[in-house]
């Protein structure tokens, strides 16, 4: 499900209007769950029908301010399409997952400070919640090598990434991939949650209970086995969003 609007721009196609609706709508999503580093992290869209083509934020704009006609266009060269300024690492993290997995439309990485908080322990997610538990099947984890400016970290990332749709980058945040963006919100809700829970759970200092892992991937597969895999969630999002200005 996602919100339909009129294409206004002429010479662009009905599809990328739409991805380009959809990952504003995202931007602005982040910025009311509070997850964002001010303007220091990205969410993408493939756009429809361009293989080798995606939109990224213009850097230095809020996400809360973020329009579907103001991201920035970029091909897997770097070269930019239209739009404004590219943040670089952003370019290396997003055009990694977009040119490896081609089921994959967003990718949303965050750097959330729970996140950062879980990237930094050893042992990484933890067994400790529903949250936890419905991702970790699905859960990779990526060593830090400095800010991703080396655009040999691609493949890396992908490998790393595997065919997981959820990512720890240890000491550094989260990263969620997904065909559809209500799916793609879903992840990283579901992954963010966890890590506060997390965080929160050690600090009270108590002993924690971890989750047996037999259960663990009982809820894994109900997670796998929804029949909608985050429409209805994403219908929530547009409900929060009614009125705002994203989609212009
Ligand atoms: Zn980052």
């Amino acid at each position: 499900m996602a919100v339909t609007q009129l294409n206004p721009k002429p010479g662009m196609s009905d599809a990328e209007w739409q991805a380009r609706v959809d990952l504003a709508a995202l931007y602005r999503i982040v910025a009311h769950f509070r997850m964002t580093d001010f303007i220091y992290t990205h969410l993408s869209a493939r756009v429809p029908g361009e293989d080798d083509v995606f939109l990224l934020n213009p850097y230095g704009t809020p996400f809360n301010k973020i329009r579907a006609s103001g991201l920035v266009k970029v091909g897997f060269d770097g070269q930019v399409v239209s739009g404004g300024e590219l943040n670089d690492a952003g370019f290396t993290i997003h055009s990694a997952v977009l040119m490896a997995r081609p089921e994959i439309n967003l990718v949303m990485h965050l750097h959330t400070r729970a996140s950062v908080a879980v990237a930094a322990q050893k042992r990484g997610l933890l067994p400790i919640s529903q949250q936890a538990t419905i991702l970790m099947g699905h859960l990779a984890y990526h060593d830090y090598e400095g800010i991703a400016l080396d655009h040999g970290e691609r493949e890396r990332l992908a490998a790393d990434l595997g065919d997981k749709r959820a990512m720890i980058l240890r000491n550094h945040g989260l990263l969620t991939c997904a065909a559809t963006v209500g799916a793609v919100w879903q992840l990283t809700y579901l992954l963010e949650t966890a890590c506060q829970i997390q965080i929160d759970a050690m600090a009270g200092g108590a002993e924690l209970i971890e989750i047996p892992m037999s259960v663990a991937e009982s809820n894994y597969a109900c997670y796998e086995a929804q029949a909608d895999h985050g429409e209805r969630d994403w219908r929530a999002v547009l409900e929060i969003l009614d009125g705002a200005d994203y989609a212009t």
